[in-house]
């Protein structure tokens, strides 16, 4: 067994999207530097109305796929196919853009805290064109699962072993694998407790903490990830996780590294210039999110 270690941290910076949405980005925050397969990871939360009220108004995706997690609050999805998804508090939507996506995403609240993560997952040249797909995944289908050195684990996609006990989130099982094989979870450990999770060995990884601290791996040679950063592995088959001494919520998030060409226009993402130049005229045309 190889173990993960930290290998460089990206910090997250302020920003804003949509119509004034107030976030965190690490992942994606400074222009072309990804971390195949991912391309961008934001963290929102807030207690302000004023942060979030105004929402994500309809935009389209082309080329990867949105996944949204809330930790805290409401959100409302509604897209081009007629789908309406209520996003509540520990629920996910998984959407694929593939050959495109027109959605808004707006709060279902006026007052009170808005919290949660939206990453993006490219696609290989392959599947960038496929049909739109939209999953609405409520809490309750998220299998939450105890950890025998203390704190619980959530797990959204992939598979994980505890204490002998295989579980396996809504997706990425064993009953549909995604190319990019994520593996996306939502780790609560009280503060010095460690846990030791199996990581594909030519997989992206990365730790991000979003209350409390933690370290990557275990004893003196454990190295502190700063809290909202994402904090990404070597390469490996297992990291070692620790938290600090006010515990830790920390998201591990793992996929299989595509290795194509990213060529990235706002909200869409392919593999050469003229595909960016055909996305925009089909976007202009009315024609993104035709059936091909
Ligand atoms: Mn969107």
């Amino acid at each position: 067994m190889t173990t993960r270690s930290l290998q460089h941290v990206i910090q997250s910076m302020p920003t804003s999207d949509g119509a004034g949405v107030k976030l965190r980005r690490s992942i994606g925050a400074q222009r072309g530097l990804y971390l195949d397969p991912f391309l961008m990871l934001d963290e929102f939360g807030t207690d302000n109305p004023g942060d979030y009220i105004a929402g994500f108004p309809a935009h389209p995706h082309r080329g990867f796929e949105t996944v949204t997690y809330m930790l805290d609050g409401r959100m409302q999805h509604r897209d081009h196919l007629g789908n309406v998804g209520d996003l509540g508090p520990g629920g996910v939507q998984w959407m694929t853009a593939g050959r495109g996506v027109i959605h808004s995403e707006m709060p279902l609240q006026e007052s009170g805290r808005m919290r949660g993560f939206q990453l993006w997952i490219n696609l290989p040249a392959a599947e960038k064109m496929k049909p739109a797909g939209y999953r609405d995944i409520p809490a309750a289908e998220i299998p939450e699962h105890a950890l025998p050195g203390g704190g619980t684990v959530k797990v959204i996609a992939g598979t994980v072993e505890v204490a002998g006990t295989v579980v396996s989130g809504p997706v990425n099982g064993p009953a549909g694998r995604l190319s990019t094989d994520p593996l996306y979870l939502d780790l609560a450990l009280p503060a010095g407790a460690r846990v030791t999770q199996a990581i594909g060995a030519a997989h992206t990884a990365f730790v991000y903490a979003y209350e409390g601290s933690l370290s990557i791996g275990d004893g003196p040679a454990a190295k502190a990830v700063p809290r909202q950063a994402a904090g990404v592995l070597t390469p490996g088959d297992a990291v070692t996780l620790t938290a600090g001494p006010d515990g830790v919520r920390a998201v591990l998030i793992a996929g299989r590294p595509i290795g194509e060409p990213v060529v990235q226009y706002g909200p869409f993402v392919m593999n050469t210039r003229d595909e960016i130049e055909q996305a925009i005229r089909d976007y202009n045309d009315g024609t993104l999110t035709a059936a091909a």
